[in-house]
């Protein structure tokens, strides 16, 4: 065969090799809700005060505090109720001395008043549930009121001109929230990566389709466009090539308009594993054996694509486990970088294994494991079961990967080990 075939080498050195071909994708103005996993590109600065207004943090009466001084139940200081403010509503008649103002949490205080004396401290409760009936023209404080209490002040959370949300920071919840509550509708960020994903295999049918004596159902291109989209990116299925020259080539070349095209299966030594000489042939393609288990056979290279940008290509292993792991290390941090996140590391914690984990080929073994705590507070890896790389139902029972180290034979039960995990969902059943 005519392709370059490197010796083996780790997954920090593939991933390093990848991550140096992908950059940062351009800026695009995104409709909030859409924005959600992108980075933004600008800062944000606030255009004004949140609070804009001092208001009420409790549903009370708004007083001076003064006028409360010394009162308790058993002799209350009784002040006139001037008023009755909602939130949304500003007032302009000042509270005097003597006056109080009935007021709901988030409505601003009224001028003059200092403090808020939230309803159970006065005699509102007592005059029963009905709403109607808690109104008086006179209200009874049995408690004295600090100048301050329970006020949020103008700016307390964030100050005009401040910077609410840095350049570069992921688009969270919270943030949607934050862009939110200084009046933005769109908000500038990291476009989101198109992946164009294809599967090879004379023997793999797509699902829906009637499924011939020999065939199997295309497991990959799905995985790979979940885990796409969970990363942030946009997944672009491209369907099934056959292991021919001519159907393989056509489906690539439908997928060189993306930021990056994924390929699965056919960069192992099976001899019908035309898509190694396709991709020799028409792109520049290196072919790697990673010192990982699952998932050891791995190309990337790039394709040059009509208007002349080099498409990088990510060749993932056939076997459903394989193609998975493989994406999650290396085609993940791919789009993290478009997307112009920096940390792409998942996290990974110390587990007491309660299987035997054997690891005699000397590669980093990613065991399918799942973590739990333990009634001591510590965790705990079980083993999903058997781990052949084509059982995929022990990802779906994973929510870790183990990180037997290359040169570590064996961990035994009770040892302690490193797990990397997917998420923090722990599966039931
Ligand atoms: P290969 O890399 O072509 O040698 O394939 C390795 C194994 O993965 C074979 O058993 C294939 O049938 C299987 N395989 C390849 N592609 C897929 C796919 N898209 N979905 C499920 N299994 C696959
Ligand atoms: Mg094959």
């Amino acid at each position: 065969m005519t392709f370059p075939v490197t010796s083996m080498i780790s997954v920090e050195e593939a991933r390093a090799r990848i991550l140096a071909f992908f950059e940062r994708l351009p800026v695009e103005r995104q409709p909030l809700l859409d924005a959600l996993g992108q980075v933004l590109a600008e800062a944000v600065v606030a255009p004004f005060d949140i609070p804009p207004l001092d208001n009420t943090a409790m549903d009370g009466y708004a007083v001076r505090a003064v006028d409360t001084s010394g009162a308790s139940e058993r002799e209350p200081q009784e002040l006139r109720v001037i008023a009755d403010l909602a939130a949304g509503y500003v007032m302009e008649t000042p509270v005097g001395p003597g006056d109080a103002v009935r007021i709901m949490t988030g409505a601003p205080l009224p001028p003059g008043a200092d403090a808020i004396v939230p309803f159970e401290e006065t005699d509102e409760p007592l005059r029963g549930v009905n709403e109607a009936a808690r109104r008086a023209s006179v209200v009874r404080v049995f408690k004295a009121a600090a100048a301050g209490a329970n006020i949020r002040y103008r700016s307390e959370d964030v100050r005009q001109g401040q910077t609410v949300i840095p350049a570069g920071r992921p688009v969270r919840a919270s943030e949607i929230g934050v862009l939110a509550s200084i009046g933005l509708t769109t908000v500038p960020v990291f476009r989101r990566p198109v992946v164009a994903i294809l599967s090879t295999g004379d023997e793999i049918t797509e699902p829906g389709e009637p499924l011939q004596p020999g065939r199997i159902y295309d497991a990959n291109a799905h995985s790979v466009a979940a885990l796409v989209k969970s990363y942030g990116g946009i997944p672009r299925l491209l369907g099934i090539a056959h292991d021919t020259v001519e159907d393989l080539t056509r489906k690539i070349h439908e997928g060189l308009d993306a930021d990056m095209l994924v390929t699965s299966a056919g960069v192992s030594r099976g001899d019908f594993d035309v898509v190694k000489d396709v991709l020799a042939r028409e792109g520049a393609i290196d072919f790697w054996t990673v010192r990982m288990k699952p998932g050891k056979p791995l190309a990337f290279g790039s394709f040059m694509a009509p208007d002349g940008r080099r498409v990088p290509h990510l060749g993932l292993p056939g076997n459903p486990v394989s193609s998975m792991v493989s994406f999650e290390l290396f085609g993940r941090p791919a789009i993290f970088k478009m997307l112009g996140k920096s940390g792409w590391e998942r996290p990974v914690l110390r587990a007491i294994t309660r299987d035997a984990v054997v690891n005699t080929d000397a590669r980093r073994f990613y065991a399918r494991c799942i973590v739990t705590t333990g009634e001591d507070g510590r965790y705990y890896a079980d083993l999903t079961g058997p781990q052949g790389s084509g059982i995929l139902t022990s990802m779906s029972a994973a929510n870790g990967l183990t990180i037997i180290p290359e040169d570590q034979p064996r961990a035994e039960p009770g040892d302690e080990i490193d797990v990397m995990m997917l998420d923090w969902e722990q599966p039931a059943g």
